[in-house]
């Protein structure tokens, strides 16, 4: 994984990478309040996409 790719954001608790920045927002916030993944803003995450495009 590429780091400084300019156009991604990055949730600082968890780590994970989205392209949208809402997205990391939400990753964020729920991260901070809840110390652990939301599976389904999780899976909108670069790392995500990137794992389902290897797995058939
Ligand atoms: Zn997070």
């Amino acid at each position: 994984m590429e780091e400084g790719k300019g156009s991604m954001y990055k949730c600082g608790i968890c780590g994970l990478h989205y392209n949208e920045e809402k997205d990391a927002e939400e990753c964020f916030k729920w991260c901070s309040a809840h110390d652990s993944c939301n599976l389904s803003i999780a899976s909108r995450s670069v790392e995500a996409l990137e794992k389902r495009k290897s797995t058939s």
